[in-house]
């Protein structure tokens, strides 16, 4: 189920992205350094929005730390990968302490407080 979603998410991050000729991709261009055609965010970080989502990874764990877990996952699983972790340099950038856990804790309230939405849910699938 989650997999579906972010399959999805990352193909929809895939579709985004993609270089014109000689412009850099998001990364690079928050980077401000020469995006190479073997650039590991070029395929997800577009020239014209990937920059602003960067901007979250790279404050939250650093450009080279990103670089670095992306190079070192097969290709099939990056697009995914950028998602998620976009997805927690975000929340850690809205909620220092807790990041996406804080998210986690409101779900497990609204479980354990509405059982009967979880009967729903479980009945949907
Ligand atoms: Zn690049």
């Amino acid at each position: 189920m989650a997999g579906t979603a972010g399959t999805a998410a990352a193909a929809a991050a895939a579709a985004a992205a993609g270089t014109g000729a000689g412009s850099p991709c998001g990364a690079c261009k928050f980077l401000r350094r020469r995006c190479v055609p073997e650039c590991v965010f070029a395929p997800y970080f577009s020239s014209e929005q990937g920059a602003a989502r960067f901007a979250a990874i790279h404050k939250v764990f650093g450009a080279s730390n990103a670089s670095k877990l992306l190079s070192h996952l097969p290709v099939a699983d990056r697009g995914e990968a950028v998602v998620t972790i976009t997805f927690e340099a975000q929340a850690r950038l809205r909620d220092p302490v807790y990041g996406c856990v804080a998210q986690i804790f409101a779900l497990q309230q609204q479980v354990i407080s509405s059982p009967h939405l979880l009967v729903v849910s479980i009945n949907l699938v």
